[in-house]
């Protein structure tokens, strides 16, 4: 059994907003760059010209409607007792229940829990998906854990969230570090608790527990789609491009398999185990067969490792980052040789990297359009629960790649119509939708 060290006993508020300025640990985050939640209000602060008559309540988009900080102590194997952080921000909730996904991460923090719960809303709108947007995540290296206090973990965070979760209030989904076991542990400790049985409470569970069909691969496929899309407006095509992936979880490797099946070579991958590169292209099912094994990418056979900062300076078409927040900062912009970013992660690009990218004319498809497959399905998940009616796997891969095709398809027309990049757009189109739904709700009292 694996016991995690005399740190993680250690629960401390002061401490976790003591690390704001750097919520991942990344030691080569520029200082004058930002944290998760400051590059989200960088990017309110450039959407805000556009939003007319609507800026009298852009303030709410500046602070989460609620925002909960849970302990969450467990007995480990060994009897000691350990405690672990935990949090749920619900951002917005103007136009439907918060929806977002839960992270069990060492480094989370509450401010890094904000940011994404605030780009769930933005996500979520822009999608035109009746939700708001929430997020979770506990304090934890899951890695540490045996399976045992894994469960213990997810089942007493969900309890403690339990207060303000429900399928018409706020709907979990996995992000870093958890998967359809976690929600399923959730889904029933939610459920014993109400003393019913509540599929829709969250969503990424397994089929037989009333998920849905396509939704594991559903951030990977979704990255697809939009790529495919940017490929065709920028004139080139998918087969024979070269693309590397930064993290090779859920979203990377999925969305590596459909890029490989198109004819496409993966030139590199990097995850928190190292980096595999051959120009050639990586055997991605190999690839994924040897993830499996031995934790991550490092010594896979048939590619060079490489220097984890060599990662950026990859010759290639397009680049997917799909691990963390802040990875593409003004050290690295300059370096890139991509002509396409397509964002599967949250908040992989600070503003500063953004403007270094624009004047390079590299196109970033931003992350809350090209990662909006999952929630697309979750939303599709959601809904079956709802009805107890389920869809075959082609009606929700079609309409998946539809909504994502349409999504893509408005932020580019606004993008042209204002001069504005991606990003800003697809905050155009959801910001202004969030704030349409506040002004006609209007405040009580
Ligand atoms: P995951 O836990 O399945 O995989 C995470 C991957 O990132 C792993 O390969 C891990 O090794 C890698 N990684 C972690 N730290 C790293 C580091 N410092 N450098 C390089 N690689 C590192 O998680 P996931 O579900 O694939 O999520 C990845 C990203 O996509 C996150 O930003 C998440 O918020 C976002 N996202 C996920 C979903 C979803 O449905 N799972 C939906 C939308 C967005």
């Amino acid at each position: 059994m694996r016991v995690p060290s005399v740190s993680l006993h250690r629960t401390s508020y002061a401490h976790t907003l003591a690390s704001t300025p750097n919520p991942i640990g990344l030691s080569y985050l520029p200082s004058h760059e930002s944290s998760a939640w400051d590059m989200y209000l960088q990017q309110i602060d450039r959407v805000t010209p556009f939003l007319g008559d609507l800026t009298r309540w852009v303030e709410t988009l500046r602070r989460p409607k609620r925002a909960l900080i849970v302990d969450v102590p467990i007995h480990m194997d060994d009897g000691r007792i350990a405690h672990f952080e935990g949090f749920r921000v619900q951002h917005n909730t103007s136009r439907g229940p918060g929806k977002g996904g839960v992270r069990f991460h060492q480094d989370v923090t509450l401010p890094e829990v904000m940011a994404l719960s605030a780009w769930m809303s933005v996500k979520n709108a822009a999608l035109n998906l009746p939700f708001g947007g929430a997020k979770g995540g506990v304090r934890v290296d899951p890695r540490l854990l045996s399976e045992g206090e894994l469960e213990r973990v997810a089942r007493r965070y969900t309890s403690e969230i339990g207060v303000i979760i429900g399928p018409n209030k706020d709907i979990p989904a996995p992000d870093v570090n958890t998967n359809d076991r976690v929600m399923a542990w959730m889904m029933d400790t939610y459920s014993v608790n109400q003393g019913t049985t509540s599929t829709g409470v969250v969503t990424g569970k397994p089929i037989a527990l009333g998920g849905s069909l396509g939704r594991r691969e559903a951030t990977g496929r979704g990255v697809f789609v939009v790529t495919l899309e940017a490929a065709k407006k920028l004139g080139f095509e998918i087969a024979n491009a070269q693309i590397a992936i930064q993290g090779f979880g859920n979203v990377g490797s999925v969305a590596a398999q459909l890029f490989a099946h198109a004819g496409a070579h993966i030139a590199a991958v990097q995850d928190h185990t190292g980096t595999v590169y051959n120009q050639s292209g990586l055997g991605v099912e190999a690839l994924i067969a040897h993830v499996a094994v031995h934790g991550g990418v490092f010594g896979f056979k048939d590619a060079q490792c490489m220097d984890k900062d060599a990662f950026w300076d990859v010759p290639c078409d397009i680049l997917v980052p799909a691990a963390l927040e802040t990875q593409i900062t003004s050290l690295n912009a300059q370096r890139i040789q991509a002509r396409l970013i397509v964002e599967g992660a949250n908040g992989p690009t600070t503003p500063q990297a953004d403007d270094i990218l624009a004047a390079r004319n590299i196109l970033v498809v931003p992350d809350v359009i090209a990662n909006a497959g999952g929630v697309t399905v979750s939303y599709f998940e959601w809904v079956q629960d709802f009805s107890s009616f389920f869809w075959n796997e082609e009606e929700i891969n079609a309409r998946l790649t539809h909504t994502m095709q349409a999504a893509f398809a408005s932020v580019w027309q606004v993008a042209q119509e204002k001069q504005v990049s991606l990003r800003t757009a697809a905050f155009i189109v959801g910001c202004t939708r969030i704030l349409q739904a506040r002004a006609l709700r209007g405040l009580y009292p």
